[in-house]
């Protein structure tokens, strides 16, 4: 009986081991809350004293990251979604609090509003990242959604080691919402119809992970945006029908 069992042990041994050696960072227990979750963490990037990317003739990122932040709560709490968010004005919230924040939820996703920077001013495009496989998911349908936005630029979805998403016990992805060093993409960005159109691909995309497609009613703006001029028609809640 001894020696088997050592040779389990050994077993077990080598292959913790070789996970360890996998990842080059100390990776937390991520639990697959993407078809359970009943709470979503929407974390506005930056604030205060940390603007963000932020370029002379646009809005700092730290503003329209808030306000599709902002957009995107309010859309899942339309669709019965709870949400946490982690900052709700302009105030500094270092990561690790943003990661305390995140952890603390027993059954959540966790969603970064992010824009863009580069020096490149051509470069421009939505891009979704993750780090854990659990997020895969999301961060690919969130990506689809954002590529459902008349002359959107795909920049695709990536890993990234973000300390938001490293260290998430749930699914977290950070989404990129278009480059603010490009002007058509900043042009946009300025535009409170277009960060409204944004917070809905994403809040479409969330609803459909957690519940199916068909669920999610876009807002009264949006329809309009997506269909010329129809009466705003109010809202039913995914939840109640
Ligand atoms: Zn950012």
């Amino acid at each position: 009986m001894t020696m088997p069992r050592l040779v389990i042990s050994f077993v077990t041994l080598a292959f913790v081991a070789s996970l360890a050696a996998c990842s080059t960072v100390r990776t937390s227990n991520v639990k697959n809350t993407s078809k359970t979750f009943t709470t979503v963490v929407v974390d506005a990037g930056h604030g205060g004293k940390d603007s963000g990317a932020y370029r002379r003739y646009g809005p700092p990122e730290k503003m329209v990251a808030l306000d599709v932040a902002q957009r995107l709560g309010q859309k899942l709490r339309e669709s019965q979604i709870k949400t946490i968010m982690v900052r709700d004005s302009d105030v500094f919230i270092p990561l690790n609090d943003r990661v305390a924040i995140e952890n603390k939820q027993k059954n959540a996703v966790f969603v970064s509003i992010h824009f863009n920077d580069s020096r490149t001013r051509r470069a421009r495009g939505f891009e979704t990242y993750y780090h854990s496989g659990a997020s895969l998911d999301l961060a690919s349908r969130i990506q689809q959604k954002l590529m459902t936005i008349p002359n959107s630029s795909n920049g695709g979805v990536h890993t990234a080691n973000f300390r938001v998403l490293r260290l998430a016990s749930c699914p977290a992805v950070l989404v990129e919402c278009g480059y603010l060093s490009n002007r058509a993409e900043a042009n946009q960005a300025r535009d409170w119809e277009y960060r409204e159109l944004l917070a809905d691909r994403i809040a479409e995309a969330i609803v459909d992970e957690r519940y199916g497609s068909g669920v999610y009613r876009p807002s009264p703006q949006v329809a309009a945006q997506l269909r010329a001029a129809e009466p705003a028609s109010s809202i039913t809640p995914a939840g109640s029908r």
